[in-house]
């Protein structure tokens, strides 16, 4: 065949004349395709270790009650995450490198906030004899509970507040987590069979050692309650206080007098919610930081909406001590930081330039971290300053003692401590069936270096995956020319002048057709959806359907081009030298 040349010809092509079947070019390959699943790596950076990609593809096929219930098998608090969690999924989404990460909090979030429209059914192992005391009711200890009671055993959660929730419920305000919400988030686990026993402090109305004593395995998840003292002159005068201390009191509905002007000390989430709560009884606030914004360690979007909402910041400050007039905090004195080396954290250590300034305040409110009071516990168990030291399945250093979240020398958010809970009840469950051993097998549990799975260690994983030990897959293994750009849905928020006015929720959230929208946005890193472009793509044309789903390579066709895997979107097909 002769074409005219010019810029859109048709180049000259051979054409077979009967059936491809006729050339068996099987015998040329020195290598073949294969297709294995990789993990995602949204999946691998989820604290709490939930299967994004399994569950967006649930959505993807519709299966909107299948993908809630794969979410629940991990997460006991969907509609809480979906809110508050700081999302480390979408910093390691793919799609970043296409049109922008998936809004994956929006879509768990709609199927949280499903599951309270139409619940799960329980879902409850055989039932077993022993019991379990989990010590605090926050993230943490829920899902220890949750997942121990998903494994069949009697769980008894103690609480010292009056409320189930820990910080959920006593540090996040609730412009950010409607607590209608949180309620129904833990009455899910309440629904499990899990015990709450609220306004019992252990320790006090009852004996630690009661506790070793009366249950088969202990949990702590006493979280970290205790604020950091700045320890400069004059922190001890009216007016300056912790600001957690003032977090508890707004979110148990009192209104505490501010002043006019109110300084916030500190760059964490609990300085964001200090600043935005005082904003909302009516303060001008300002916050001050002894480093510079990239550094915070807040969420990103809860500094976006301090400073939308008028809070103004005053970096690179470093309080020196508190002035004061009639006995009551009148200014701090601050030092003029500058960006020195690189810390333990890795980021850049602030360094006194030896300038003073003054800041006016009425009200100061101090924000630079809590500790966990671990006096109280074992004295044989270990720890340090920043917590309980804990084992890859949250062991202490005394048996049948496990700890999770704050508590432990761990990081510090919703997330992990879920993720945290949810490793101890394997911990436990594991301990108390005598599957002692070496934790190498754990590695099956997780997606590539995340969390361990909930569903794989009760043999309940729905999703069937070619190769769960795989890598995680980079945008560089993708093929991008199959999928088109689409915009990612942004949160629609109150306005800032109205949102700064009272405690109703900010982000109200996707619709539920947006969110579903947003799901379709998935692009199934890692694992094959069946989508065919392989097949269309083989010369060979050596792919053709399995049986019952995935498809077959002719080998004596396939002449191990690689076309296959170069055009498949998603990565799942690797090119090997290994027979499959
Ligand atoms: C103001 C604020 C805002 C935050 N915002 C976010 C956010 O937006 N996103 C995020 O990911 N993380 C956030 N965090 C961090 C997050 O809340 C914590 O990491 C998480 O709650 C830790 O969970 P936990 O279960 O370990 O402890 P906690 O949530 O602290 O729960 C511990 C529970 O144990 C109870 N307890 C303590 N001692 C005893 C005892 N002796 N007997 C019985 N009960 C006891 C306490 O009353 C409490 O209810 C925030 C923290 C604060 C303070
Ligand atoms: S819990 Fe957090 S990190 Fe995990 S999927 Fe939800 S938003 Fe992402
Ligand atoms: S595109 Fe989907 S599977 Fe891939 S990283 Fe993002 S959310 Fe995960």
């Amino acid at each position: 065949m002769t074409t005219t040349p010019g810029p859109h010809a048709v180049p000259q092509v051979a054409m077979s004349s009967t059936s491809t079947l006729v050339t068996r070019t099987g015998s040329w390959k020195y290598q073949m395709p294969a297709y294995h699943d990789r993990v995602a790596p949204c999946n691998a950076r989820c604290p709490v270790g939930i299967d994004i990609e399994g569950y967006m593809n649930l959505l993807r096929e519709g299966r909107v009650d299948e993908a809630r219930d794969l979410l629940l098998t991990e997460n006991p608090l969907p509609a809480v995450t979906g809110r508050v969690c700081h999302h480390p999924c979408e910093n390691a989404c793919n799609r970043h490198a296409l049109d922008g990460a998936v809004a994956i909090h929006a879509v768990e979030r709609m199927l949280g906030d499903l599951a309270h429209q139409r619940p799960a059914p329980v879902v409850r192992g055989t039932p077993r004899a022993e019991r379990v005391a989990v010590v605090g009711s926050g993230p943490a200890g829920l899902a220890c509970g949750y997942h121990l009671a998903r494994l069949g055993y009697g769980v008894t959660i103690f609480e010292s507040a009056d409320a189930a929730g820990g910080m959920l419920r006593l540090g996040i305000p609730e412009y950010r987590l409607r607590r209608d919400v949180l309620d129904r988030d833990i009455a899910r686990v309440a629904a499990h069979g899990v015990e709450i026993k609220c306004g019992v402090r252990v320790g006090t109305d009852i004996a630690w050692s009661e506790l070793t004593k009366s249950f088969n395995a202990v949990c702590i998840s006493t979280g970290a309650h205790t604020s950091r003292a700045l320890g400069v002159p004059g922190e001890d005068l009216a007016g300056v206080r912790p600001g957690l201390a003032f977090l508890r009191e707004v979110n148990s509905g009192k209104r505490p007098a501010l002043g006019q002007r109110v300084l916030v000390v500190g760059g964490g989430n609990t300085a964001m919610d200090c600043a935005r709560s005082a904003m909302r009884l009516g303060a001008k606030v300002t916050v001050a930081y002894r480093r510079t914004r990239e550094q915070m360690p807040a969420i990103k979007e809860e500094i976006e909406d301090a400073m939308r909402e008028g809070a103004e910041f005053v970096f690179l400050a470093n309080p020196l001590s508190f002035n004061e007039t009639n006995g009551r905090v009148s200014a701090m004195v601050c030092e003029r930081m500058a960006l020195g080396e690189p810390d333990a954290s890795g980021r850049r250590r602030p360094v006194p330039t030896g300038e003073q300034f003054t800041l006016e305040a009425d009200t100061v409110l101090t924000a630079i971290g809590e500790s966990s009071a671990l006096q109280n516990f074992f004295p044989d168990v270990e720890g340090s300053d920043s917590g309980l030291r804990v084992d890859a399945l949250g062991g202490t250093t005394r048996d049948l003692l496990y700890a999770s979240g704050d508590v432990t020398d761990l990081e510090r958010t919703v997330a992990d401590a879920l993720g945290a809970g949810k490793r101890a009840a394997i911990g436990i469950d594991r301990h108390l069936r005598h599957h002692h051993g070496d934790t190498a097998e754990l590695n099956a549990l997780r997606f590539a270096e995340g969390n361990l799975s909930a569903a794989r260690w009760s043999g309940r994983d729905p999703i069937r995956r070619t190769a769960p030990l795989n890598t995680v897959v980079k945008p560089d293994d993708l093929n991008f020319t199959q999928f088109r750009r689409v915009e990612r849905h942004a949160d629609p928020h109150l306005p800032s002048d109205l949102a700064a006015q009272g405690f109703d929720e900010v982000n109200a959230g996707l619709s539920a057709a947006d969110a579903m929208d947003e799901a379709q946005r998935c692009l199934n890193c890692g694992v094959c959806t069946e989508c065919d472009v392989c097949l269309i793509f083989c010369p060979d044309a050596a792919i053709t359907h399995a049986e019952g789903g995935a498809y077959v390579v002719a080998m004596d066709y396939c002449k191990g081009c690689g076309i296959c895997a170069a055009e498949c979107p998603r990565g799942a097909i690797t090119m090997t030298q290994d027979r499959p």
